[in-house]
């Protein structure tokens, strides 16, 4: 997308990847996502590598968020993101499958959202480390919709209260840091991730690109 769209919101997307090359699929995305001519990619978290969350065993994920501009509305956005899925050969049943990439609809401006298929904010979101830590990168100053939290006091306290493990992912960047500092991560940032070493969740180790 280029130049400005009118009445273009500001969205938070959350992807996901747990099969076949999880850094290729994610970038993949975002590269759709920039060519889309009614979004506009504005800043990119780092990649997470997290374990995945659910009943079964499943690979762990590559997570990261992008902000974007965009005046789709929420349904053609979502639309649009499983169109993005399907492209990259996500079965239409693969609900708790694992997926070659998850497109979510984190944030979506200010809106709370309850249609029949769009939740929005995410269901969920607040309890899950591989959506907040991602989100609180490029976000953390925002107030969660519905509450008098920013993201980043939600994301402390989901920190403090441990939970399946999340990491920074030794890989390249997803898409050229932008929102973050020189260091590569957002002020404030720094001090959570001296005090939580290299993995901020119990059971977290080094990371690799396998
Ligand atoms: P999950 O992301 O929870 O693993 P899926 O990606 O399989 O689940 O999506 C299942 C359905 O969730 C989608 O068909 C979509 O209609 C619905 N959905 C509800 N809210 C959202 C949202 N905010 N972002 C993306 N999908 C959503
Ligand atoms: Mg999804």
């Amino acid at each position: 997308m280029n130049g400005q769209m009118a009445g273009a919101v500001p969205v938070f997307l959350g992807l996901g990847s747990n099969q076949g090359d999880r850094l290729a699929h994610l970038r993949d995305a975002v590269a759709s996502l920039m060519a889309h001519p009614r979004l506009s990619v504005t800043a990119c978290s780092r990649i997470w590598e997290t374990e995945h969350v659910g009943p079964d065993v499943q690979d762990p994920y590559l997570n990261a968020c992008v902000a974007v501009a965009t005046d789709l509305p929420p349904l053609e956005l979502l639309d649009t993101l499983k169109g993005l899925e399907a492209a990259a050969g996500r079965q239409p049943d693969g609900h708790r499958r694992p997926r070659p990439i998850d497109l979510d609809i984190l944030l979506y401006g200010e809106q709370v959202i309850r249609e029949g298929r769009l939740t929005v904010p995410h269901p969920q979101w607040r309890e899950r480390a591989f959506v907040l830590e991602p989100l609180a990168e490029i976000a953390g100053a925002r107030p969660c919709p519905e509450s008098n939290e920013t993201i980043g006091q939600v994301c402390a306290k989901i920190r403090r209260k441990g939970g399946p493990w999340v990491r920074p992912y030794d890989g390249e960047a997803l898409c050229g840091g932008q929102g973050l500092n020189d260091e590569g991560v957002l002020p404030g940032q720094d001090q959570a991730r001296e005090q939580g070493g290299r993995g901020c969740y119990p059971g977290a180790t080094s990371s690799s690109k396998a």
